[in-house]
């Protein structure tokens, strides 16, 4: 990592968003800062929502001004916002070298969830995903995955973060663009601020991480964050598997399960929600229900099953109404909630599968 002094020769000054504490701490300890400005500062930065150093008016200007010279506090910047008649609200986020990602805010009545991005792009291609549908171009940083959260809170206007307060941002999943799992180091330090509880304050119980079943990371995250884990399962058979989430061919759905059987949360109250989208014809038989329902016995789980989203040109249809009722009821009656995930911001394409953005790889846009 560069040294503040190699930083300020370069011109360059260093984003105090997305260090961890520790790092924060270890900056502002190279400017002969006592700890308790790092405490000071972070509450400016997390609790307030501070953009710039000279709102922090518990430091002396001379303080603010040094600091200003050394560090920035950067927001992804919006490039577009739209709202679904149902009130979703998708933001095209746009970072430093210009990529971008979609982050979604989906509102319930006193509550609501963000939906976070964790890579531009995603190398996945799952066959039913529009994501899937565009290059890959990079993992987000700790501080663009955090900057997500802190720009949906700008524009809720939900500074500063009350202690008690009931907040409209109240939960966070990871099931934006991108696999998690594939950006583990940036998403584990990202979730960390986030839990921060003299900061954003989102406790893990009220995060949920989704995976296409990235198996060996499967135990880290719940050694690492206890956050909730979603599983994008889709299929009861390998055969069907490789072709709707090709990472299948690698982690086999035995070796996916046997991971959830061991992952803490799992033991105690805190189910594992599998995803199931519902494609007509190819996964949403009777016999497909029966089958699901055997292959996760033992396992705490939850069955979330999403009417499957149309995009441009998706080689799929959502399933009939009739189709997915007889097959929650199947679930169902085996003794899992099998809610069924209604589509929200179809209209502006921001439900489950329907994130993209026009980014390309720097490389191959000059290729
Ligand atoms: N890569 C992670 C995070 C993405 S979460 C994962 O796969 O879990 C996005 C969720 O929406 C996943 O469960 C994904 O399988 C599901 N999905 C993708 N395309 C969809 C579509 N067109 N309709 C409904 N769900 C879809």
């Amino acid at each position: 990592m560069a040294t503040p002094e190699a930083d300020i020769e370069a011109g360059t000054r260093r984003d105090l968003v997305g260090m961890s504490r520790e790092e924060m701490g270890r900056a502002l300890a190279g400017l002969g800062l006592p700890a308790f400005r790092t405490k000071q500062v972070w509450h400016w930065i997390y609790c307030r929502g501070a953009t710039e150093f000279d709102a922090m008016t518990t430091l002396a200007k001379p303080l603010r001004r040094l600091l200003a010279e050394r560090f920035a506090i950067s927001r992804p910047i919006v490039s577009k916002a739209q709202v679904s008649a149902d009130r979703t609200r998708k933001w095209l986020v746009a970072f430093a070298d210009g990529s971008e990602a979609e982050t979604v805010f989906i509102p319930e009545e006193d509550r609501g969830a963000l939906c976070v991005s964790s890579q531009v792009g995603c190398t996945l291609n799952c066959s039913f995903c529009h994501t899937g549908t565009q290059p890959w171009v990079r993992n987000l940083t700790a501080g663009e995955i955090v900057g997500q959260a802190m720009l949906a809170r700008d524009a809720l206007g939900e500074w500063p973060t009350a202690a008690n307060g009931q907040r409209l941002l109240s939960n966070i999943v990871l099931m934006g663009m991108g696999e998690p799992l594939y950006n583990y180091d940036n998403v584990v330090k990202a979730m960390k601020i986030v839990m921060d509880m003299e900061g954003i304050a989102i406790s893990r119980r009220r995060i949920t991480l989704s995976t296409a079943g990235v198996v060996p990371r499967i135990a880290d995250v719940g050694r690492d964050l206890g956050v909730r884990l979603a599983i994008s399962l889709h299929a009861v058979t390998d055969e069907l598997r490789d072709e709707l989430v090709p990472l299948n061919r690698r982690y086999p759905i035995a070796d996916l399960l046997a991971a959830c059987r061991d992952y803490p949360g799992g033991r105690n109250a805190r189910r594992i929600t599998f995803e199931y989208a519902m494609l007509k014809g190819v996964n949403d038989s009777e016999a497909d229900a029966r089958a699901l329902v055997r292959l996760v016995r033992g396992i705490p789980a939850k069955m979330n099953l999403i009417p499957f989203n149309p995009w441009p040109g998706a080689p799929y249809e959502c399933s009939t109404p009739k189709a997915i009722e007889r097959f929650a009821a199947i679930v169902n009656r085996a003794g899992y909630a099998s809610p069924v995930r209604t589509p929200r911001g179809r209209d502006i394409l921001a439900a489950c599968g329907q994130l993209k953005s026009d980014s390309v790889r720097v490389r191959a846009r000059a290729g």
